[in-house]
C-alpha cells in the first residue's frame, strides 16, 4: 500500500463518517472474514423501555415498582434508566436508597427505605438462593419476543418479573445483509440473556451468538471466533474495550463511551451500522487501486 492511496482512502472514510485512526486499520479491514458485534447500543438503540411487570402473589405494583426504580436510579445501566423512567411516568415517589451495590453481569442491590431490594438476571436470583421456577414459562415467552426478563426480590422474596425491550436500530438489518452479501460471517456477543439474544439474532439472520458473558468473557469469545478468520469487533460500551483491543480491527460506535473509542482502531462517527460494510468495501477498493 502506498502512503498516497492510504491517505486518499482515509479521506474518503472521513467523508463517509468513518475515522481510521491508523493507516494500518484500513489495510487490516480488507482481510476481515468475521464481524462480531455487541448487541446493546450497537445492534440496538441502547435505550430500552419497560414493557412488562408481573407480580408474585401478595405484592402490589406501585410499591414494587417504586422500590425497584429507587435502586435503579443509582445505576447507569440502560436497563436502569428504563425502569426509573417508567416509575416516574406513573408519578411514583421513590424511597431513599442506601447501601447501593452493583453486581457485574448480574444486577444491582440496595436498601430502599427499610426494604432490601435486589434486581437483575435469573442467575442473580439463583445466586441469592431464590427459586425463579414460578416465572420460568413467562420469562421464556418474554425472551422469545426479544425482551430481556428481569427479576425483583424484596426482603429476600421473589416479588416480580419485569421485562425491558430495546429497539433494533433501523440501519441494522441492512448492515447485516450487506455483510452477508460480502461473504462475511456475522456474530453477536452480549451480556444479555441467551434466549433473548437468540431471538434477536434469529430476527436479524446473525450466524453465531455468544450470550450471558462478562466483559472478560467477551475477550474469550473474540479469541474463539478468530479461529474462523481475521475478525472485526464493533462495540460501544466500557465493557467492550477489552474486546475492541483483542480484535484484529476494533470499530467503536461514535455515539458510545470514550473508553470504547480510545480502545478502537476505527470510529464510526454516526450510530448507523451500515458504516461497517461501507468501511470494509472502502478498504477493499483502496487496496485494489494500489494493485
Ligand atoms: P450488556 O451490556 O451486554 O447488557 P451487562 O453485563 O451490562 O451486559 O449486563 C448483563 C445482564 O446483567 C443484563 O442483561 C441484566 O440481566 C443484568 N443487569 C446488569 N445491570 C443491571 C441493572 N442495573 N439492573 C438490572 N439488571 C442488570
Ligand atoms: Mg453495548
Amino acid at each position: 500500500a502506498t502512503p498516497t492511496s492510504i491517505m486518499v482512502g482515509t479521506g474518503r472514510g472521513a467523508e463517509m463518517g468513518v475515522l481510521f485512526r491508523r493507516g494500518e486499520s484500513l489495510q487490516a479491514l480488507r482481510d476481515v472474514r468475521v464481524v462480531a458485534l455487541d448487541k446493546t447500543g450497537t445492534l440496538t438503540e441502547g435505550r430500552p423501555s419497560l414493557t412488562d411487570l408481573h407480580l408474585a402473589p401478595g405484592f402490589e405494583r406501585s410499591g414494587v415498582l417504586a422500590a425497584v426504580a429507587a435502586v435503579e436510579a443509582q445505576s447507569e445501566h440502560p436497563i436502569a434508566r428504563a425502569i426509573t423512567q417508567a416509575a416516574l411516568a406513573e408519578g411514583l415517589t421513590l424511597p431513599p436508597v442506601t447501601a447501593f451495590a452493583s453486581r457485574t453481569g448480574l444486577g444491582v442491590e440496595a436498601m430502599a427505605g427499610v426494604m432490601r431490594v435486589q434486581i437483575g438476571a435469573d442467575r442473580f436470583m439463583v445466586a441469592l438462593g431464590l427459586d425463579v421456577g414460578p416465572f420460568a414459562e413467562l420469562a421464556q415467552a418474554l425472551a422469545d419476543k426479544g425482551k430481556t426478563p428481569l427479576y425483583a426480590a424484596l426482603d429476600g422474596r421473589l416479588a416480580a418479573i419485569l421485562a425491558v425491550s430495546d429497539p433494533i436500530k433501523p440501519s441494522t438489518p441492512q448492515a447485516i445483509r450487506a455483510l452477508h452479501g460480502m461473504g462475511l460471517r456475522v456474530a453477536m456477543v452480549t451480556g444479555d440473556n441467551a434466549r433473548t439474544a437468540r431471538a434477536i439474532a434469529a430476527e436479524l439472520g446473525i450466524d453465531e451468538v455468544v450470550a450471558e458473558v462478562l466483559p472478560e468473557g467477551k475477550v474469550q469469545a473474540i479469541r474463539r471466533l478468530k479461529a474462523l478468520g481475521p475478525l472485526a469487533y464493533v462495540g460501544d460500551g466500557i465493557n467492550d474495550a477489552p474486546a475492541l483491543a483483542e480484535a484484529d480491527v476494533g470499530l467503536a460506535v461514535g455515539t458510545g463511551t470514550d473508553v470504547a473509542i480510545e480502545a478502537a482502531d476505527v470510529v464510526l462517527m454516526t450510530g448507523r451500522l451500515t458504516a461497517v460494510p461501507d468501511a470494509i468495501a472502502l478498504s477493499q477498493a483502496t487496496m485494489r487501486n494500489i494493485g
